[in-house]
C-alpha cells in the first residue's frame, strides 16, 4: 500500500500509537501532516512492553472513537494489525540499549523496554517511514527509540511532540480513561507538584528538600503510591544527586492512583 506514495516521492509520517485517543495523539497526528505528505497511525497494544499483566488486560480498547478521531483529521492510513501479524512467533531479540533502560521505567518495569524496541523496530520495518513521531510525555521512551533508530541505522528521523494536558496540568494518557470521577480530581496534584519542584528548584532549594516535598505531596493519601521522582540529565537520563550536576535536565514521575500508573515530566527543570 505504501510503495506507490515512496515512488512518487513523496514522504511519510508515522505515528504509532495503543489506541485509546486523545488530544495527544492527535497532536501527533496533525505535527505529522504538517510535516510529511502522506501520514499512517498504527494501533497495536504490544503484549510484549507489559510487565503487568491487569494493566495489559485493563487496557482501554475504544476504536470506533479512534476511526472517527483519526478520520477527523484525515489521516490518510490507519495500520491496525493483529497480535499474530505482529508476532508470527515470539520475538526473543533482546536489544542493547546503551544503559537507559536501566533507570526509572526501566528500574520499575523490566523487560518494558526490550518490548518498545521490539514493537516499534517491527513497526518501522513494516512502514519505512521518513518521519515518526512520538510524545515527549514518554520522555524515557522517546530516548530509547532515538538510541535504537541510530544504533540500527534506521533512516526514520525522530520527531518529538510536546506534552498535551488536561486544564487542570494533568498529563492526556489512554490510562487516564480507567480513573474514577475522585480518582481524576486528585490526580491533577501530580502535574501540580512537578511545577512547584521546578518554582522550588528556581529558588535555589536543593534536590534533597525538592525530593522530600514531592514525596510529602503524596504520603497523606492512601490512593496515591509513588514510585519514583527523579532528576535526570536530559541526554545520558543519569539520575542526579544535585541540581548543579547538569545543565539540561528533566524531572520525571511515576505515580500509582489506586491501581494505574501514571507518569509524567517536567522538560528544562
Ligand atoms: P501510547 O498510545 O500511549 O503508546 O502513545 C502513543 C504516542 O502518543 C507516544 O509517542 C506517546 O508519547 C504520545 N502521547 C501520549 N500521551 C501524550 C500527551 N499527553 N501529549 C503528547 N503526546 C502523547
Amino acid at each position: 500500500m505504501l510503495d506507490p506514495i515512496r515512488k512518487s516521492a513523496r514522504t511519510i509520517g508515522f505515528v504509532p500509537t495503543m489506541g485509546a485517543l486523545h488530544q495527544g495523539h492527535l497532536s501527533l497526528i496533525r505535527e505529522s501532516k504538517k510535516q510529511t505528505d502522506f501520514t499512517i497511525a498504527s494501533i497495536f497494544v504490544n503484549p510484549t512492553q507489559f510487565n503487568n499483566k491487569s494493566d495489559f488486560d485493563n487496557y482501554p480498547i475504544t476504536l470506533d472513537t479512534d476511526c472517527e478521531m483519526l478520520e477527523s483529521l484525515s489521516t490518510d492510513a490507519l495500520f491496525l494489525p493483529s497480535v499474530n501479524e505482529m508476532y508470527p512467533e515470539p520475538d526473543t531479540r533482546i536489544f542493547e540499549l546503551g544503559g537507559i533502560d536501566l533507570v526509572m521505567e526501566g528500574k520499575f518495569r523490566p523487560g518494558h523496554f526490550n518490548g518498545v524496541a521490539q514493537i516499534v523496530s517491527k513497526l518501522f520495518d513494516f512502514v519505512q517511514p521518513d518521519k515518526s513521531f512520538f510524545g515527549q510525555k514518554d520522555f524515557q521512551q522517546l530516548a530509547i527509540i532515538r538510541y535504537m533508530t541510530q544504533s540500527l541505522g534506521y533512516k526514520t528521523e525522530i520527531i518529538a511532540c510536546p506534552i498535551i494536558r488536561e486544564a487542570d496540568g494533568l498529563a492526556m494518557s489512554s490510562r487516564n480513561m480507567r480513573l474514577n470521577p475522585d480518582q481524576r480530581k486528585k490526580s491533577g496534584l501530580i502535574s501540580q507538584s512537578l511545577q512547584k519542584a521546578k518554582e522550588m528548584a528556581d529558588s535555589g532549594k536543593s534536590l534533597h528538600e525538592i525530593r522530600t516535598y514531592v514525596f510529602q505531596q503524596f504520603a497523606s493519601d492512601p490512593e496515591f503510591k509513588i514510585e519514583y521522582f527523579e532528576v535526570v540529565d536530559t541526554a545520558s537520563l543519569n539520575e542526579l544527586h544535585e541540581l548543579t550536576d547538569s545543565k539540561d535536565k528533566t524531572a520525571c514521575i511515576a505515580v500509582f492512583v489506586g491501581d494505574i500508573r501514571l507518569i509524567d515530566n517536567y522538560p528544562k527543570f
